[in-house]
């Protein structure tokens, strides 16, 4: 069987809470969505809320054209609440989010969704939850938790910005497992100012836009299927791999 990939978005402020600018949606996410587009390829859209009322037409377009998911309120920390706040806050995302389309994906900004919140999203109509990461030292694979299948991130974007030279190999190896999921932000495909924390600005802009269309080609040259999370969870939630 072909391997499959997922390509997800985290749609946020530009590098948040170290800028306030918001290049990502205004430069950044239209472009990634021509670009998918005409490749054919549909991606997985997690906007916050905040971020999908200010740009309400990237929203539709994502709930028309790919999948829109949820990356909760306004970014919040749901490690840092409890779990009716947590709950507050999905309720009020996902009351909004569904103003534009069917969403049942989620991922937890800086990868923190406490346990306690999983059947919480189930509760509410999440299905699918991609916040658990392995290179956040996740090993569990793809499996259920409180209700919700965890489909975890398999890399970070940190690697996507570095020279393409260095992360075809990680490419090369994700491409001989059933599934790959890569995480991008809107605001990498913009070039960052240099007065923010390195990781905002690494890499960002024309070569970020560079590699994309790379791993793009890497991967339908190797006949992949690229799939939304929503899509995994309609295929293949009867079970869970053991590699990932
Ligand atoms: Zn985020």
């Amino acid at each position: 069987m072909n391997h499959e990939v997922a390509l997800t978005f985290d749609v946020e402020r530009d590098c948040p809470p170290f800028a306030e600018t918001t290049l990502g949606m205004e430069r950044g996410l239209p472009w990634i969505m021509d670009v998918l587009e005409d490749a054919g390829v549909k991606g997985t859209f997690l906007f916050t809320a905040k971020i999908a009322e200010r740009f309400p037409e990237l929203a539709r377009r994502a709930a028309k054209k790919h999948e829109l998911g949820c990356h909760g309120l306004e970014h919040e920390r749901f490690d840092k609440l409890s779990v009716d706040e947590g709950r507050d806050r999905l309720r009020a995302a996902l009351e909004i989010l569904r103003r534009f389309g069917r969403v049942t994906s989620f991922r937890a900004p800086n990868f923190q969704l406490p346990d306690r919140l999983y059947p919480v999203l189930s509760e509410l109509g999440i299905t699918v939850d991609s916040t658990k990461a392995v290179h956040k030292g996740w090993k569990g694979g793809i499996t259920w938790i409180g209700g919700v299948l965890e489909v975890p991130a398999s890399t970070t974007s940190i690697v996507t910005r570095m020279p393409w030279s260095l992360q075809v190999r990680f490419h090369r190896r994700f491409s001989s497992r059933p599934l790959v999921v890569y995480m991008f932000h809107p605001w990498e495909f913009v070039r960052m100012p240099r007065r923010l924390r390195p990781d905002c600005w690494f890499g960002t802009g024309e070569n970020a836009r560079k590699n994309l269309q790379r791993l793009l080609k890497f991967h339908l040259e190797r006949d992949a299927r690229f799939v939304t999370l929503r899509d995994v969870y309609e295929e293949h939630s009867d079970k869970a791999f053991n590699e990932f």
